[in-house]
């Protein structure tokens, strides 16, 4: 077994200077009352945000109702220019956004800087998007009326977020709302809302209308959905986060009838074969874990791995992850951050535990640091049985779970052995096989040949209870887009 070297806490002095510098330009809201924000590098306090009251969110929907009624009626370019100034802001601001992200919850910077190029490309997208035909004319088959189909905004649109990528789970849900010219009132997590914050001040900037989109940070996420989702003037909830609480959304917008998207929990498998090309196996795989600590919803979690490939694979993963340097995120040369808190640690020493218990083999790390940060060292296990709890529940932390398969026919029933199903990878040079495999696949992502399929202009989310609905490409804009139509009768000219 190899071992990780101790995680490297302490932040290099300039780099938390600057990140301290973008927390004091924050705008900073009047509240009765706050809740604290905690480096889960240090567990340092670094900022108190307002907790707002079940009052102040209603008042915030007041507001984003009122401001929502004129830009309803806006013309898609002014949506669109607004968006593409929100876009260059973004990346105009992208070091200090990129060091709060980092600051409020732990990705290493250079991770961080990816997350803001990636959450900053949803704006392009939709300030792209916003202009595109909202609405089509068809011909009645019986002919004597005409059918024209129109598209309007959804309404006032209730957003909550998670705490793993604070900037771009929130500008992939307001960008293509405020291109389908819809208000929104979002909830970041309590974990991370100070990009949010920021982000959202940006937008202000670039000329989002007062009140358009309000930011409501609280630490009673329940009274808030319980009072918000209930509210007559809000049409929609769009929701990234488990599928516990998710299922439990679904059940209070029930009531009201809301369109909702739900972007869930995965469990993602990851099939490695035979004939796959080794180095990009190794490399893509490693990508599919570790992307933030492997606390991503694509996070490769199960990996199946066939038998002549098998060896050769663990020994190269293993090699990658025992090389992670771990440490505070602000430092230089880091490759894995801390995790988010103490119970995903927790959870990862169960989780090892458990497989361990059951005959699986530690091939590096396994182990939590002691002292101050949420620190685990990345891990690889291997001899992994299935009944294993780390391979049937969603890791969401940096251990590699690693199960050998015969043949394509016993990969496919396995990976397919779960309710949920975000993503899934498959690694072979066989063309046919690539597509047959990710046919069969029950995911609403594949990665053939890579472990980082996400982009702006794919259509993200799952099937069966991974969710409901899409994010990003043409698809995400009809998230919060009506379609009507209208028959109109024509007089035969002929
Ligand atoms: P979570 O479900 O605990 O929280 C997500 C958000 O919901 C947070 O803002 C939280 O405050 C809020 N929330 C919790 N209970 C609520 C309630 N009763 N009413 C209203 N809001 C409530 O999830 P998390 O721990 O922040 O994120 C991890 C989960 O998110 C994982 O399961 C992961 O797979 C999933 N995720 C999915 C995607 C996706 O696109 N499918 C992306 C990122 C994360």
């Amino acid at each position: 077994m190899t071992t990780t070297a101790a995680p490297q806490r302490h932040p290099d002095p300039e780099r938390l200077a600057a990140a301290q510098a973008v927390l004091d330009d924050l705008p900073s809201a009047w509240a009765r009352s706050t809740f604290t924000v905690h480096d889960p590098a240090t567990e340092e306090m670094i900022a108190a945000v307002p907790d707002a009251s079940v009052e102040q969110a209603l008042d915030a929907v007041a507001q984003a109702d009122e401001a929502g009624r004129q830009w309803a009626g806006s013309p898609l370019r002014a949506r669109a220019d607004v968006l593409r100034s929100w876009y260059e802001r973004l990346l105009e601001s992208g070091e200090e956004l990129a060091l709060l992200i980092t600051h409020e919850m732990g990705k290493p910077l250079a991770e961080a800087r990816a997350e803001v190029a990636y959450g900053a490309d949803f704006v392009r997208w939709y300030s792209e998007e916003a202009v595109r035909p909202h609405g089509d004319s068809r011909d009645l088959p019986a002919g004597g009326a005409q059918l024209l189909t129109r598209r309007s905004p959804v309404g006032l649109s209730v957003l909550i977020t998670p705490w793993n990528f604070p900037l771009a789970m929130a500008t992939r849900k307001i960008a293509p709302a405020l291109a389908a010219g819809c208000p929104v009132i979002i909830k970041p997590a309590a974990l991370t809302p100070l990009t949010t914050i920021l982000a959202v001040e940006l937008a202000r900037q670039a000329g989002v209308p007062e009140g358009l989109v309000k930011v409501v940070t609280t630490s009673s996420a329940s009274a808030f959905s319980e009072a918000v989702l209930r509210d007559p003037r809000v049409r929609k909830v769009s929701f990234t986060g488990s599928t516990s609480v998710g299922s439990a959304l679904m059940r209070l917008a029930a009531d009201n009838v809301l369109r909702s998207s739900m972007e869930l929990g995965g469990n993602a498998p990851l099939l490695v074969f035979d004939d796959a090309d080794l180095d990009r196996a190794v490399n893509g795989a490693f990508a599919a874990k570790m992307r933030n600590g492997g606390q991503s919803c694509i996070a490769a979690n199960r990996m199946f791995v066939q038998d002549g490939i098998a060896d050769a694979f663990l020994e190269g993963l293993t090699e990658k992850m025992s090389a992670l340097v771990v440490g505070n995120g602000l430092n230089d040369g880091i490759g894995m951050g801390p995790l988010i808190d103490d119970r995903a640690v927790a959870t990862m020493s169960r989780l090892v535990a458990d497989a361990t218990a059951r005959g699986a083999i530690v091939e590096t790390g396994g182990v939590e640091f002691d002292g101050a940060g949420h620190f685990f060292a990345p891990t690889v296990l291997s001899n992994v049985p299935n009944d294993a709890e780390v391979a049937q529940t969603e890791i969401f932390g940096p251990i590699a779970a690693v199960q050998r398969f015969r043949d394509e026919d016993e990969a496919l029933a396995l990976a397919n052995a779960t309710e949920l199903g975000l993503a899934g990878y498959v690694f072979t040079e066989s063309l046919d096989r690539a597509l047959n495999v990710a046919d069969r696949l029950e995911t609403g992502i594949v990665g053939i040949n890579q472990g980082v399929p996400s982009n702006a202009a794919a259509p993200f989310g799952g099937i069966k209870q991974s969710g409901l609905g899409r994010e990003g490409s043409a698809e995400g804009l009809e998230e919060y887009q009506n379609i009507r139509f209208y028959n109109i009768a024509r007089r035969a000219t002929r």
